[in-house]
């Protein structure tokens, strides 16, 4: 089982690439260089420092700037020395921590995990990093090239686990541990040492060389690691079909938020379920097992995941109590069937016209649910993002909880479970 998230910095939990490449080329104007292209000085990094000021300058000079002459050597300490001073200085212009970073790392000290830094940053400016973002709290263990190791050493990844087992009291080994990053050099280092590896795959690092190394995990920024805590940390109690969803990247509900739709369903004697959002069926074939009396009608609109559903609705032995539809939930004609729970758990953006769409199918005393009001927290504050579409949505998202909360025919109930949860239910009209 995984207890310690070891994470990578640049690329992962911070999107930094243009304030590095900005103070290259502070560095090399400082210098009578010419300056190098934000892209091209981003993909650069990863390998450290000295390789990041070795790129820039044979790039600056055409590839006639020679770092292995007497000469070329004393000139790169020299500027890689102005430029560590410089960065020291100036770490955090535009630089940001990736959209739900700050809530991955606080839900993974609440659930009692360890978070480890291992980067090639020089540590100076990684710690700087960390204390501005006000989550240096959050790491037990901080290694840098300053130890003697850099990734894709796997000693780097050996000497931050005995650095956490001696700062935790823990006995960690290879297989408590996870290495979360964005370029090669992080899978490379994670599998030489023997441990799980978690691709970030729109960090900073190059994709093509990021995927060729295999890790076991692809998702695209490391927040989204927070849905499958749970599964890391059970022993062998992942069913199969949430392996499949971490393998693809689907997102299943956390059990926590789940757990609680199935007591809710349990309490309240539930019987019919409709839920909007399939996907491959994880939460209906849990619902469905609340209670042999229970029905689920679930809709989803992708196909593959649609089939997926299907298969693995048939292979829990439900498709007898689980009816899944293959539809835009938008579109589809339900007709006048009355559910007693009415889950939405599909496109964020449409919860407002999903709910408004299908309340006149609840059953007298039903509940409509909706998951994921808070959206890693982005929801409470959205400067954890500086992504545009992420904005869009998490605005999208707060306009349906004002919705919710103005609802003059329902009343909701706002749960700061799992991802977020809202309980609406018909007000009683007095007479
Ligand atoms: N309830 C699932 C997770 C659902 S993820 C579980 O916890 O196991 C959300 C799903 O909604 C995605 O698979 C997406 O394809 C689907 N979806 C998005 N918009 C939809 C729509 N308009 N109609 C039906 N399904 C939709
Ligand atoms: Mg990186």
């Amino acid at each position: 089982m995984i207890s310690l998230y070891v994470f990578d910095m640049d690329g992962t939990l911070i999107d930094s690439g243009e304030d590095i490449a900005d103070c290259v080329n502070a560095t090399l104007s400082h210098f009578g260089y010419f300056n190098v292209p934000t892209q091209e000085l981003i993909s650069f990094t990863g390998d450290g420092a000295r390789a990041l000021i070795i790129r820039a300058l044979k790039s600056s000079t055409r590839g006639k700037f020679d770092e292995t002459t007497e000469s070329g050597k004393r000139k790169t300490e020299e500027i890689l020395a102005w430029y560590l001073s410089y960065y020291g200085e100036h770490p955090v212009t535009k630089t940001k921590t990736y959209a739900g970073i700050p809530e991955l790392l606080k839900v993974l000290s609440k659930k009692g995990k360890k978070c480890a830094l291992l980067t090639n940053k020089p540590e100076h400016v990684a710690r700087k990093i960390l204390d501005i973002f006000g989550i240096a709290g959050y790491f037990s263990a901080v290694v840098c090239p300053e130890s003697g190791f850099r990734k894709p050493d796997p000693r780097a990844l050996e000497m931050t686990v005995r650095k956490i087992n001696e700062s935790c009291g823990t006995k960690f080994g290879k297989e408590n541990t996870v290495m979360i990053g964005d370029s090669a050099v992080d899978i490379k280092c994670g599998k030489s040492f023997g441990c799980m590896t978690i691709a970030c795959r729109d960090g900073l690092g190059k994709r093509e060389e990021l995927l060729a190394e295999k890790p076991d995990f692809v998702f695209a920024v490391a927040s989204e690691v927070e849905k499958f805590i749970d599964l890391l940390s059970s022993e062998n109690g992942a069913t199969e079909i949430q392996k499949s969803a971490m393998e693809n990247n689907v997102p299943i509900m956390q059990d926590e938020g789940s757990d609680f739709i199935c007591d809710f369903i349990r309490k309240t004697g539930a019987r019919e379920i409709l839920e909007i959002g399939s996907a491959i069926g994880y939460s209906a074939i849990k619902f469905a097992r609340t209670a042999p009396e229970t029905r689920v009608t679930t809709i989803e609109i992708d196909d593959e995941r649609f089939e997926s559903a299907r298969k693995n609705i048939d292979a829990a032995g439900l498709s007898g109590r689980i009816e899944i539809i293959h539809a835009d939930a938008l579109e589809y004609e339900i007709g006048d069937r009355k559910f007693d729970v009415i889950f939405i758990d599909a496109a964020k953006a449409q919860y407002e016209r999903f709910f408004e769409k299908y309340k006149a199918n609840l059953s007298e005393g039903g509940a409509i649910i909706s998951d994921n009001l808070e959206f890693h927290g982005m929801v409470e504050d959205p400067s954890l993002t500086r992504n545009h579409s992420t904005l869009q949505l998490v605005k999208k998202i707060r306009r349906y909880v004002e919705f919710l909360k103005a609802n003059e025919e329902f009343t909701t109930e706002f749960i700061s479970l799992g991802d977020g949860i809202s309980i609406s239910r018909r007000r009683k009209i007095s007479l």
